[in-house]
């Protein structure tokens, strides 16, 4: 049999080439990230840090501490919590077995389980109720790869656990539309979907009106719904395929079949949203997909404005960037006294699109004197030096590894630097150092024991210009 090669359709070689083309084809595969999960290059760090930061700012204020769980956790944790016929849990998850113990762990596919065990193993129903607690990392979901849905993604957690006042949902709704504000979402750029999906006492009986309904169009439903029937009713109401859009409209919905004790919190929590002017839509269909919600659901997207020809604000597509809710029985599932709880997780790379679509550049702070070294006493005194200014809290860049002048001037000038200062054998020696305004290419000699001061009040000065002319 002979081997083509792919791009000159020549015959090659067998055996040497052959082993090559396969070595190479291992490589590819091995050396590469896992389908979904994706590096986080600098560039998009600065994006993690800044919504992190924002978070840190807005939740504190709000009352929440940050805490973080592990992120592997014993299977069971999610399929008690989460449950097992949930898609999260039934096909998404990353689990794997000790080596020791033969215990079955699992890459946490959300927080809200793991903060709930950890509420109850550290004791904080002790602590004053709600616990209000927010977590930033990543989560794991064997999903199929698209726009925006990948494997690996951040989520930025929020929950209040210990009080089952509606207005504690309010607190939370209003502490997420906070921090999406503060990343620059406009009021009108965001969209607030909420439901209530009931109870243990009042949710059986929607359910059995759900599967009747459905049962009847049994023939005419998608083959995941026909599934979804049978395992997790509610996920009907999710179905995006054409086909089951008729029959979702005609379904019966959540908020007909609510107990007094649920219609009365939903009307407390839609009664002061109301009262707070805090836009909403009413959403029948929304229902979420994890087992332990109850009461409260809701969801907020981002809306993608563009101006048409005439120059008007126009809508384009909508962007899920944040699901939440009540989970009233989870933590005494998990061992817990009755501890009722709310809470919110954004996606944070969905946040980063919106931040990027807003050409919202996220700048990190980059240094402004580069500091150049030539020859091997030079290279040592400005490791020293390098010292002294950070011990100031003055970042400098280097290229200490390189000797050329020309191929530090270069880099120095690639970083946009306002400040070069220059050190050679024989400045060393004559305790001096040149200090050259890359700007102007204008250069002094100063000496290096008042290099730092000299340094500081130049910078000071090029503030104060930059300031004035903004
Ligand atoms: P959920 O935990 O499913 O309620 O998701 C909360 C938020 O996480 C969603 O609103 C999305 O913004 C984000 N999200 C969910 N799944 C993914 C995924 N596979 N990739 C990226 N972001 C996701």
């Amino acid at each position: 049999m002979a081997f083509y090669n792919r791009t000159t359709n020549r015959a090659i070689g067998r055996g040497k080439t052959k082993k090559k083309v396969e070595k190479r084809k291992y490589r590819r595969k091995v050396f590469q990230s896992i389908r979904g999960m994706r590096d986080i290059l600098p560039s998009d760090c600065v994006y993690y840090d800044y919504i992190l930061q924002q978070a840190k700012k807005i939740f504190n204020f709000y009352g929440f501490k940050r805490m973080e769980p592990p992120i592997l956790e014993r299977l069971e944790l999610f399929t008690k919590g989460v449950g097992v016929n949930t898609e999260i849990v039934e096909k998404e998850m990353y689990t794997l077995k000790t080596k020791d113990e033969g215990e079955i762990l699992a890459l946490r596919p959300e927080y809200t389980a793991g903060i709930a065990r950890a509420y109850v193993e550290n004791g904080m129903s002790n602590l004053v109720q709600p616990v209000k607690l927010y977590s930033f990392g990543p989560v794991f979901r064997h999903e199929k790869p698209q726009a925006g849905r990948f494997r690996q993604f951040y989520q930025l957690n929020l929950e209040a656990i210990g009080e089952g006042d509606p207005v504690i949902d309010v607190e939370v709704i209003l502490a997420a539309k906070a921090f999406l504000e503060s990343l620059g979402l406009k009021s009108s750029q965001l969209r607030l979907k909420i439901n209530s999906i009931g109870c243990s006492i009042c949710r059986p009986g929607y359910i059995k009106a759900l599967k009747k309904y459905y049962s009847k169009h049994l023939k005419e439903i998608c083959t995941l719904c026909q599934e979804r029937l049978k395992t997790n009713p509610l996920r009907l109401l999710d179905c995006k395929n054409e086909k089951c859009q008729p029959f979702k409209e005609e379904a019966p919905f959540s908020l007909d079949y609510l107990c007094p004790d649920c219609r009365e919190h939903f009307k407390k929590v839609l009664e002061v949203l109301d009262s707070l002017d805090v836009p909403y839509a009413l959403d029948k269909t929304l229902v979420r997909g994890l087992d332990y919600y109850t009461k409260t659901v809701f969801e907020f997207f981002a809306v993608e404005e563009y101006k048409n020809e005439e120059g008007i604000i126009q809508e384009k597509k909508t962007l899920a960037v944040a699901g939440g809710g009540r989970y009233d029985d989870l933590i005494k599932i998990f061992g817990g006294s009755e501890k009722p709880a709310v809470g919110v997780a954004f996606g944070v790379e969905r946040l980063i699109s919106v931040l990027k679509q807003k050409e919202k550049k996220i700048i990190s702070p980059q240094p402004l004197v580069f500091l150049v070294q030539i020859g091997d006493t030079a290279q040592r005194k400005a490791l020293s030096i390098l010292e002294e200014f950070r011990h100031e809290n003055i970042a400098l860049a280097e290229n200490l590894g390189k000797s050329s002048l020309r191929a530090q001037l270069q880099n120095a000038d690639k970083l946009n630097v306002h400040y070069a200062l220059i050190l050679g054998q024989k400045e060393v020696i004559d305790g001096m150092i040149i200090l050259r305004d890359m700007r102007s290419g204008v250069q002094e000699l100063i000496p290096l024991t008042s290099v730092i001061s000299v340094i500081k009040k130049y910078l000071r000065q090029d503030a104060t210009s930059s300031h004035s002319k903004k």
